[in-house]
C-alpha cells in the first residue's frame, strides 16, 4: 500500500521505476484523498505520464488550468500558455494534483485572505498552515501531495513549511524563473519547492532551477549536489543575536532552535554568534515600501480588459474600477493604496527612495556577516502556527510574522526552512539562510541535521 503521508518523493520514484507502482496508482493515492484542509482550489484529473506527482501553488500558471492566485478578479482565468516552472515539471513527467490555496496575490501570512476562504493546518485544523502559500504546505504535510511548488516573496515558501513541519526552500533570487507567475512584487517574487525532507527539496529545485530566456533575471546555476553528509565538519554556522532573541518570539519555539544549534555543534559545526541589527530593525518597514510598490505597479494590470473578471460599468474609466471594487480584496487594496502612495511624486524619494538605499544597506550587512560564516540560522517564524481568525483583523500583527524571514529575501539570499521540534505539539522551524548561490551548502546543512534530528514529518493527530 502506498502511505501518502510518508512516501518521499525519492522512494515514490524508486517504487515507479522497480514497477512496483503504476503512475496512475500513485497519483489516485494523492487524488483520494479528501481535502477536508481546503489546500486546494482545483484538483485535476490525472493527466497520465510516468512521473511523480506534485501540487502547485495557485499562483503558478498552468496551461488550461485554473490559476486564480486566490483572487476573485482571476476567478475565470485560464492561462493559455505554462509557467517555465510548470513546464519543467511537465518536462520531467511530474503529473499535476492540482493548484493550492494561497492568500490573494501571495499577500498574507496565514491563507486568511485567499478569496476562498483559508486552509487548515495537517496539526490542526483550527489553526492556520501559514502563508502565502499555505495550501501548498498543508497539501505536502497533509498527504495530499508528495511535495509541491511554491513561491516566496518575504517567507511564503518558508514561512508555512515552518507552520507544517515541511521542508521548504526559497532559492537565491534569480535561480528560478518568475516567467507565467502571477507577479506580486517583482524584485523579490522567487519560486521554491516544499518537501517532506532535504533531499527531496533538493532534486525538485534542481528541476525548476536553471537560466530561462523568458526571464532576464534569471542565471545559470551550480550543478545541484543532493545531499549524503551526516556531519557538519568544518562550516562555519552564524547565530545572529537578534534574529534569536527578537521579542516575540515564542519561549518553545526559541528552545526547539537552541536544541538544533547545540546539536549543529555536536556534529562538528564551528558556530559563533554574530549580528545582523539594521537588518531586523528595518527589514519589515523597508519590504512594507519596496513590496507594496511593486505590487501596486504589476496590480494595474487587472483592469478588466485584459485578464478575468469584468464589471458593468458607462465608460472605460466606470468598468475599471468597478472590476477592481468588485474583484480584489481588501489585502491588495491596502497594498495598492500603499504602494501607490510611496511612489508617488513629492513621496517618491522620502518613502521607496529611501527603502531603496536601507534595502542595499540590509544587503551590505549580510555580505559582511558571510564573510565570516558558511550559513546563518535563526527561528522561520515567531511564533508556532496561531489560530485561525487570531490575526485576521489586525495587518500589522500579521506582517510581523514575517520578522525572520523578510531580512534575507531583501538581501536576495536563500533560505532553507527544516522542521527542528515541537512546542505545545506544534512543528517549529528553522531556517538556514546562505549567501547567494549557497544552496548546496544549505542542502547539506539541512539534511545532516534533519538525520541528527529524526523529526517526524507526519503531523501527530494523523499518525
Ligand atoms: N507575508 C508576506 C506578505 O504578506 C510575504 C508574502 C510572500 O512571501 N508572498 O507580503
Amino acid at each position: 500500500m502506498i502511505d501518502a503521508l510518508r512516501l518521499t518523493a525519492e522512494e515514490a520514484k524508486k517504487l515507479l521505476d522497480a514497477r512496483e507502482i503504476s503512475g496512475a496508482e500513485l497519483f489516485a493515492a494523492y487524488a483520494e484523498r479528501d481535502d477536508d484542509l481546503h489546500a486546494f482550489l482545483y484538483r485535476c484529473d490525472d493527466p497520465g505520464g510516468d512521473g511523480i506527482p506534485i501540487a502547485l501553488k495557485d499562483v503558478i500558471g498552468t496551461k488550461g488550468v485554473p490559476t486564480t492566485a486566490g483572487s476573485k478578479i482571476l476567478e475565470s482565468y485560464l492561462p493559455v500558455y505554462d509557467a517555465t516552472v510548470a513546464a519543467n515539471c511537465k518536462r520531467h513527467g511530474l503529473r499535476l494534483l492540482g493548484k493550492t490555496n494561497t492568500d490573494e496575490f501571495a499577500m498574507g501570512s496565514s491563507t486568511e485572505n485567499s478569496a476562498f476562504g483559508p486552509s487548515r493546518n495537517p496539526w490542526d485544523p483550527a489553526r492556520v498552515p501559514g502563508g502565502s502559500g499555505g495550501g501548498s504546505a498543508a497539501a505536502v504535510s497533509g498527504g495530499l501531495a508528495p511535495w509541491a511548488l511554491g513561491s516566496d516573496t518575504g517567507g511564503s515558501i518558508k514561512q508555512p513549511s515552518a507552520l507544517c513541519g515541511n521542508v521548504g526552500l526559497r532559492p537565491t533570487y534569480g535561480t528560478v524563473s518568475r516567467f507565467g507567475v502571477v507577479a506580486f512584487a517583482s524584485s523579490l517574487d522567487q519560486v521554491g519547492p516544499v518537501a517532506k525532507n532535504v533531499r527531496d527539496c533538493a532534486y525538485l529545485y534542481s528541476i525548476i532551477a536553471g537560466r530561462d530566456a523568458n526571464d532576464t533575471t534569471t542565471v545559470e546555476v551550480p550543478e545541484v549536489e543532493l545531499p549524503t553528509a551526516q556531519d557538519l565538519k568544518g562550516m562555519r554556522i552564524g547565530v545572529p543575536t537578534e534574529m534569536n532573541e527578537a521579542d516575540g518570539i515564542e519561549p518553545g519555539v526559541s528552545a526547539a532552535v537552541r536544541k538544533a544549534i547545540e546539536l549543529a555543534e555536536s556534529l562538528g559545526a564551528e558556530v559563533g554568534e554574530c549580528s545582523l541589527p539594521r537588518s531586523v530593525d528595518y527589514g519589515v518597514a523597508c519590504y512594507y515600501l519596496v513590496a507594496p510598490a511593486e505590487a501596486s505597479s504589476n496590480l494595474a494590470r487587472y483592469d478588466g480588459a485584459r485578464y478575468g473578471l469584468r464589471s458593468d460599468g458607462d465608460d472605460f474609466r466606470e468598468m475599471v474600477m468597478a472590476t477592481r471594487h468588485d474583484g480584489l480584496g481588501d489585502e491588495p487594496k491596502r497594498r495598492i493604496m500603499i504602494g501607490t502612495y510611496a511612489l508617488s511624486s513629492g513621496y517618491y524619494d522620502a518613502y521607496y527612495g529611501k527603502a531603496q538605499r536601507v534595502r542595499t544597506m540590509i544587503r551590505r550587512e549580510h555580505a559582511e556577516v558571510f564573510e565570516k560564516f558558511d550559513l546563518i540560522v535563526s527561528p522561520t517564524s515567531p511564533t508556532v502556527a496561531f489560530a485561525i481568525g487570531e490575526k485576521a483583523g489586525n495587518p500589522l500583527a500579521m506582517y510581523l510574522n514575517d520578522l525572520l524571514t523578510i531580512p534575507s529575501c531583501m538581501a536576495g539570499l536563500p533560505g532553507l526552512n527544516i522542521p527542528c521540534g515541537l512546542s505545545e505539539g506544534l512543528p517549529v522551524g528553522l531556517q538556514l539562510i546562505g549567501p547567494q548561490f549557497a544552496e548546496n551548502t544549505l542542502f547539506r546543512a539541512g539534511h545532516a541535521l534533519e538525520q541528527a534530528l529524526g523529526f517526524d514529518v507526519v503531523p501527530e493527530r494523523l499518525r
